[in-house]
């Protein structure tokens, strides 16, 4: 795809603006605000000769790793804001360092923002995928026009030498070559793209104020060399524009209208306006440049920043390659892959930054909440089922010898529709080995000597001894079981109340159903709420036991449900009941399953229970 050949062209068709409900649940945040207003004054509908108000978003990653949930909220609020008000939302790669950036990163980014439902290949509010380095032989006739204008100029100081002649807040930076005659800066400027200077022989700079306060307006870069082959252009070029000399024009050629980043940017918007400014003087009607380009408007909000974990491609690029996570996905990593990976649902990365807000203020965000978010959605969406996690063996002494009995397993009390499933019952059946103590505190509610416990949806049973091997641990235990409470609850007396309650209810699988599995238990990848703030690197935080993989039994209608699709890369999600909330991991097979544990239960057990 190249650059539009006419820039003042938008590259979506202008949108209906729908208006926005009469009862908004909600205030409007700073952004709607903002674009309600431009649309009421009709700001952006004028630039291209209607009157109809128009939103155009984008989100801009550099595909130099994956994406993380911080841009998972910038993809939920650029692509939402396009969906209210009737707008288009592009995809658009800032691909700009060819030495940072992979064809692998392209690729995961495309799917990470499908997945979480930014559309902007299909749908009503389609933008389109673009790349900036498309947009480099436009950039290019930008800069020679800079320099025509005499408004850029090639400067050969080297990186130190600009560093040590940058001035202080009172003192002006310096260059020698400032005043050079724009012949020699374009005649140079070419000599660069034509490869014939080494990395860091010459740069080409804006030419705007060394004096000025904000140091980013101190004659900033707009070309270095960068002997470097890039993804999409290959070994066409070997100069690569700066960010800020980029991305304004990235915007511009696109129509965006509403440039939305975050806060670092702010004291950058000066010169995103400025190279617009500067290329848009002179243009008109009847000038040589020809027409103004498209002019956006930057809006800066605050970073999500979850605690317990780090944010930033580079931090998380050094974990994946120093090994303390298997990779992008490891389901510890605040990654959108690794997220969908340990089982969470795209909804509930959606509900977590649509319910944080905006604001212009930094903040830790509790990273509960973005588990909270997941169990919200997986309570209502995922099937029941049993597994036991570190088995004990239990032998109901009264049940015969080969009797199956087959219970009715109720799928999901949040969801009717569900319906109900067979789960097989036996003589030797597994328990968690923690549901089991031989001398219990005293409100210990479940199993031990004598104690009578209710097993999900079964029978009461009792327990009546204890089995040990000769170094004296429980290799199993006794038990006897209730005829008259199947499914769970005690019968009825004449007065309309159960001839005999417990207090405990505890899951099980049947030995002779029961499947194999491995289950990956998870912690925070960090122990501090602010990994680095202590020493300095975030890698001094490291939670040494943030994986467990244990050897666990389930029941057998898990084996049976337990797909994988490579294609949306989700595996099938369960609760287990008490333990929390579980996916296939992509690394299952039929013989060897393996689950994640997405997000442990928020209610107790006790409550969730409870029978009738
Ligand atoms: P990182 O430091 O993780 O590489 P970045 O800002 O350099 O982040 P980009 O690929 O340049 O990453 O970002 C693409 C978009 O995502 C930008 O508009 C950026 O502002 C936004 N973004 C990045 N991190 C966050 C975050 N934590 N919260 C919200 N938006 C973010
Ligand atoms: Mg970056």
């Amino acid at each position: 795809m190249n650059a539009p050949v006419n820039p003042s062209k938008p590259a979506g068709k202008p949108a209906q603006a729908s208006p926005s409900p009469a009862s908004e649940e909600r205030s409007l945040n700073f952004l709607e605000q903002i674009i309600e207003a431009d649309n009421a004054s009709g700001k952006w509908g004028s630039w291209d000769g209607s009157k109809t108000p128009r939103v155009h978003t984008r989100f801009p990653p550099e595909p130099n790793g994956y994406l993380h949930v911080g841009h998972a909220k910038s993809i939920c609020l650029n692509s939402g804001l396009a969906k209210k008000y009737g707008g288009k939302f592009n995809l658009r790669f800032d691909d700009t360092n060819p030495a940072k950036e992979e064809q692998e990163y392209v690729d995961s980014i495309i799917r990470d923002v499908k997945w979480l439902g930014g559309d902007f290949d299909t749908g009503p509010n389609a933008g389109g995928l673009f790349y900036a380095s498309n947009y480099f032989d436009q950039m290019y006739a930008f800069a020679v026009e800079l320099i025509k204008k005499g408004r850029a100029y090639v400067c050969q100081l080297s990186g130190d030498e600009v560093s040590a002649r940058r001035g202080t807040p009172t003192v002006p930076a310096t260059s020698p070559w400032r005043d050079r005659p724009a012949e020699e800066s374009l005649r140079l400027l070419d000599e660069m793209r034509d490869g014939k200077h080494a990395n860091g022989a010459m740069t080409l700079r804006a030419k705007i104020d060394l004096a000025s306060p904000n140091f980013n307006l101190r004659d900033p870069v707009m070309y270095r060399i960068v002997h470097e082959e890039h993804h999409n252009t290959g070994k066409k070029w070997c100069i690569y524009p700066m960010y800020d000399w980029a991305h304004g024009l990235e915007d511009s050629l696109e129509g965006i209208t509403h440039s939305i980043c975050t806060l670092e940017f702010e004291n950058h918007r000066p010169l995103y306006d400025w190279f617009i400014d500067a290329i848009n003087d002179g243009r008109g009607p009847d000038s040589e440049w020809g027409m103004p380009i498209h002019h956006p408007q930057q809006i800066e909000f605050a970073k999500l920043r979850p605690t317990y974990t780090v944010m930033s491609k580079r931090n998380l690029l050094k974990m994946v390659e120093e090994k303390v996570v298997s990779g992008w996905d490891d389901p510890r990593m605040p990654t959108i892959s690794a997220m969908r990976r340990r089982g969470y649902p795209p909804e509930a990365l959606r509900n977590f930054v649509t319910d944080v807000g905006v604001t212009k203020v930094e903040s830790y965000i509790d990273v509960g909440r973005l588990e909270n978010a997941a169990r919200d959605v997986l309570n209502k969406t995922a099937p029941r089922a049993m597994a036991v996690l570190r088995p004990l063996k239990v032998t109901i002494e009264n049940w015969p010898e080969g009797k199956v009995d087959e219970l009715d397993f109720v799928i999901n009390p949040e969801d009717a529709a569900a319906g109900k499933r067979k789960v097989p019952f036996s003589r030797v059946i597994y328990i968690e080995r923690d549901d089991f103590m031989e001398n219990p505190p005293k409100k210990f509610f479940r199993l031990a000597p004598g104690a009578e416990v209710r097993l999900r949806w079964a029978y009461f049973i009792t327990c009546t001894g204890v089995e040990k091997d000769a170094a004296g641990n429980i290799t199993g235990i006794r038990a006897t079981y209730d005829p008259a409470t199947r499914g769970g609850d005690a019968p009825v007396g004449p007065d309309g109340t159960p001839t005999k309650k417990v207090k405990g209810t505890i899951h099980w699988v049947s030995a002779e159903h029961a499947v194999a599995a491995k289950v990956r238990l998870f912690d925070r990848l960090f122990s501090a709420e602010t990994p680095g703030e202590r020493t300095g690197n975030y890698m001094d935080d490291l939670n040494p036991n943030s994986l467990e993989t244990v050897d666990a039994l389930v029941e057998p209608w898990l084996a049976q449900h337990a797909s994988y699709d490579h294609k949306s890369l989700e595996g099938a999600r369960f609760q287990f009941e008490r333990l929390g909330y579980f996916c296939i991991d992509k690394d299952s097979a039929p013989g060897g399953l393996i689950f994640n544990r997405s997000v442990t239960l928020k209610d107790s057990w006790a409550k969730e229970a409870k029978p009738g």
